[in-house]
Protein backbone atom coordinates (compact mmCIF):
# COMPACT_ATOMS: atom_id res chain seq x y z
CA UNK A 1 0.00 0.00 0.00
CA UNK A 2 2.86 2.54 1.14
CA UNK A 3 4.65 1.48 -2.04
CA UNK A 4 1.63 3.29 -4.34
CA UNK A 5 1.59 6.47 -2.51
CA UNK A 6 2.37 9.77 -4.95
CA UNK A 7 3.77 12.79 -3.76
CA UNK A 8 0.54 14.47 -3.57
CA UNK A 9 -0.45 11.50 -0.95
CA UNK A 10 2.24 13.02 1.50
CA UNK A 11 1.21 17.02 1.50
CA UNK A 12 -1.19 17.46 3.72
CA UNK A 13 -3.74 20.94 3.76
CA UNK A 14 -3.87 23.34 7.22
CA UNK A 15 -7.34 24.86 7.06
CA UNK A 16 -7.25 28.78 8.06
CA UNK A 17 -3.31 29.21 7.97
CA UNK A 18 -2.10 32.10 7.79
CA UNK A 19 -5.19 33.65 7.84
CA UNK A 20 -8.93 32.45 7.96
CA UNK A 21 -10.05 31.63 4.65
CA UNK A 22 -6.56 29.93 2.96
CA UNK A 23 -5.83 26.20 2.23
CA UNK A 24 -2.11 26.24 3.17
CA UNK A 25 -0.36 23.29 1.62
CA UNK A 26 1.94 21.70 4.43
CA UNK A 27 4.83 19.91 3.00
CA UNK A 28 6.76 19.15 5.88
CA UNK A 29 4.52 15.96 6.36
CA UNK A 30 6.16 15.04 2.71
CA UNK A 31 9.69 16.29 4.09
CA UNK A 32 9.80 14.21 7.29
CA UNK A 33 9.05 11.11 5.35
CA UNK A 34 11.88 8.91 3.78
CA UNK A 35 10.39 8.14 0.75
CA UNK A 36 8.43 10.54 0.43
CA UNK A 37 10.65 13.05 0.18
CA UNK A 38 13.47 11.02 -1.96
CA UNK A 39 10.36 10.86 -4.31
CA UNK A 40 9.66 14.10 -4.73
CA UNK A 41 13.86 15.37 -5.15
CA UNK A 42 13.49 12.43 -7.80
CA UNK A 43 10.92 13.46 -9.82
CA UNK A 44 11.90 16.98 -9.29
CA UNK A 45 15.27 16.06 -10.86
CA UNK A 46 13.85 13.59 -13.81
CA UNK A 47 13.09 15.94 -16.53
CA UNK A 48 16.61 17.65 -16.66
CA UNK A 49 18.39 14.41 -16.86
CA UNK A 50 20.96 14.93 -19.18
CA UNK A 51 20.73 18.59 -19.44
CA UNK A 52 23.99 20.81 -18.31
CA UNK A 53 22.74 22.68 -15.08
CA UNK A 54 25.65 24.48 -13.41
CA UNK A 55 23.63 25.96 -10.22
CA UNK A 56 20.77 25.06 -8.78
CA UNK A 57 18.71 28.38 -7.19
CA UNK A 58 16.44 27.92 -4.19
CA UNK A 59 13.86 30.24 -3.05
CA UNK A 60 13.06 31.09 0.76
CA UNK A 61 12.72 28.85 2.62
CA UNK A 62 11.10 25.20 1.45
CA UNK A 63 13.15 26.06 -1.56
CA UNK A 64 16.26 25.54 0.45
CA UNK A 65 15.15 21.91 1.86
CA UNK A 66 14.63 20.80 -1.78
CA UNK A 67 17.43 22.66 -3.64
CA UNK A 68 19.80 21.65 -1.73
CA UNK A 69 18.90 18.29 -1.84
CA UNK A 70 18.64 18.56 -5.67
CA UNK A 71 21.54 20.53 -6.01
CA UNK A 72 23.80 17.49 -4.10
CA UNK A 73 21.81 14.79 -6.59
CA UNK A 74 22.66 16.98 -9.81
CA UNK A 75 26.48 17.62 -8.28
CA UNK A 76 25.78 21.30 -8.45
CA UNK A 77 26.53 24.27 -6.04
CA UNK A 78 22.77 25.67 -4.19
CA UNK A 79 22.17 29.19 -4.20
CA UNK A 80 19.87 30.25 -2.10
CA UNK A 81 17.27 33.50 -2.79
CA UNK A 82 16.49 35.25 0.50
CA UNK A 83 14.22 37.56 1.78
CA UNK A 84 15.43 41.53 1.84
CA UNK A 85 18.20 41.65 5.04
CA UNK A 86 18.86 38.24 5.05
CA UNK A 87 22.34 37.91 3.11
CA UNK A 88 25.34 38.86 4.16
CA UNK A 89 27.33 40.14 1.22
CA UNK A 90 26.74 42.57 -1.46
CA UNK A 91 23.32 41.62 -2.94
CA UNK A 92 21.46 42.61 -6.00
CA UNK A 93 17.35 43.29 -5.16
CA UNK A 94 14.14 42.26 -6.54
CA UNK A 95 10.42 44.15 -5.08
CA UNK A 96 7.34 41.97 -6.27
CA UNK A 97 3.89 42.37 -5.09
CA UNK A 98 1.98 39.93 -2.58
CA UNK A 99 -1.64 40.07 -1.55
CA UNK A 100 -1.21 42.95 0.50
CA UNK A 101 1.59 45.44 -0.05
CA UNK A 102 5.31 44.25 -1.33
CA UNK A 103 8.02 42.17 -0.75
CA UNK A 104 11.71 42.25 -1.74
CA UNK A 105 14.08 39.09 -2.56
CA UNK A 106 17.91 39.69 -2.99
CA UNK A 107 20.75 37.38 -4.55
CA UNK A 108 24.68 37.70 -3.37
CA UNK A 109 25.90 39.98 -6.63
CA UNK A 110 28.39 37.45 -7.47
CA UNK A 111 26.65 33.79 -6.91
CA UNK A 112 25.74 33.58 -10.72
CA UNK A 113 29.06 33.32 -13.05
CA UNK A 114 27.49 35.07 -16.83
CA UNK A 115 26.57 32.17 -18.90
CA UNK A 116 26.23 29.29 -16.08
CA UNK A 117 22.78 27.40 -16.51
CA UNK A 118 20.56 27.09 -13.45
CA UNK A 119 17.53 25.24 -11.84
CA UNK A 120 15.13 27.30 -10.22
CA UNK A 121 13.45 25.53 -7.42
CA UNK A 122 10.78 25.95 -5.29
CA UNK A 123 7.76 23.77 -3.28
CA UNK A 124 4.98 25.61 -4.43
CA UNK A 125 3.78 28.13 -7.34
CA UNK A 126 0.80 30.24 -6.71
CA UNK A 127 0.62 33.92 -8.38
CA UNK A 128 4.40 33.24 -9.87
CA UNK A 129 5.66 36.29 -8.14
CA UNK A 130 8.27 35.05 -6.08
CA UNK A 131 9.62 33.01 -8.62
CA UNK A 132 9.30 35.84 -10.93
CA UNK A 133 11.41 37.54 -9.03
CA UNK A 134 14.16 34.56 -8.44
CA UNK A 135 14.43 34.55 -12.58
CA UNK A 136 15.49 38.21 -12.71
CA UNK A 137 17.55 38.14 -10.14
CA UNK A 138 19.45 34.87 -11.73
CA UNK A 139 19.31 36.55 -15.26
CA UNK A 140 19.97 39.68 -13.99
CA UNK A 141 23.74 38.26 -13.28
CA UNK A 142 23.53 36.30 -17.01
CA UNK A 143 22.68 33.16 -15.56
CA UNK A 144 20.24 31.01 -18.17
CA UNK A 145 17.16 29.56 -16.71
CA UNK A 146 17.29 25.85 -17.46
CA UNK A 147 13.96 25.17 -16.22
CA UNK A 148 11.96 25.93 -12.90
CA UNK A 149 10.47 22.87 -10.35
CA UNK A 150 7.86 22.89 -7.95
CA UNK A 151 6.67 20.05 -5.93
CA UNK A 152 3.17 22.12 -6.35
CA UNK A 153 1.18 24.03 -9.00
CA UNK A 154 -1.77 25.83 -7.88
CA UNK A 155 -2.87 26.83 -11.77
CA UNK A 156 -5.77 28.78 -10.42
CA UNK A 157 -3.70 31.56 -9.30
CA UNK A 158 -1.81 31.97 -12.82
CA UNK A 159 1.65 31.13 -11.90
CA UNK A 160 2.51 28.50 -14.78
CA UNK A 161 1.27 30.59 -17.17
CA UNK A 162 2.67 34.12 -16.17
CA UNK A 163 5.96 31.98 -15.73
CA UNK A 164 5.82 30.74 -19.80
CA UNK A 165 4.73 33.69 -20.77
CA UNK A 166 8.60 34.81 -19.64
CA UNK A 167 9.92 31.57 -21.88
CA UNK A 168 9.85 29.37 -18.71
CA UNK A 169 9.94 25.65 -18.67
CA UNK A 170 8.05 24.63 -15.72
CA UNK A 171 7.88 21.40 -14.08
CA UNK A 172 5.58 20.91 -11.35
CA UNK A 173 4.65 17.07 -9.47
CA UNK A 174 1.06 17.52 -8.44
CA UNK A 175 -1.30 20.25 -8.32
P1 LIG B 1 3.55 33.02 -5.31
O1 LIG B 1 4.67 34.03 -5.26
O2 LIG B 1 3.70 32.07 -6.47
O3 LIG B 1 2.19 33.65 -5.23
O4 LIG B 1 3.65 32.17 -3.97
C1 LIG B 1 4.56 31.12 -3.87
C2 LIG B 1 5.43 31.29 -2.65
O5 LIG B 1 4.61 31.37 -1.49
C3 LIG B 1 6.35 30.12 -2.48
O6 LIG B 1 7.65 30.54 -2.03
C4 LIG B 1 5.66 29.24 -1.45
O7 LIG B 1 6.58 28.64 -0.58
C5 LIG B 1 4.74 30.18 -0.70
N1 LIG B 1 3.37 29.64 -0.52
C6 LIG B 1 2.21 30.25 -0.82
N2 LIG B 1 1.15 29.49 -0.51
C7 LIG B 1 1.66 28.36 0.02
C8 LIG B 1 1.05 27.14 0.54
O8 LIG B 1 -0.17 26.93 0.58
N3 LIG B 1 1.91 26.19 0.97
C9 LIG B 1 3.25 26.35 0.93
N4 LIG B 1 4.02 25.33 1.37
N5 LIG B 1 3.84 27.47 0.45
C10 LIG B 1 3.06 28.45 0.00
Amino acid sequence: MNNRKTVKDYIRTIVDFPHEGILFRDVTTLFADARGFRMAVDQMLHPYAGQRIDKVVGLEARGFILGGAVAHQLGTGFVPVRKKGKLPGTVISEEYQLEYGEAVVELHDDAITPGETVLLVDDLLATGGTAEAGIKLVERLGGEIVGCAFVIDLPDLGGRKRLEAMGMDVHALCA
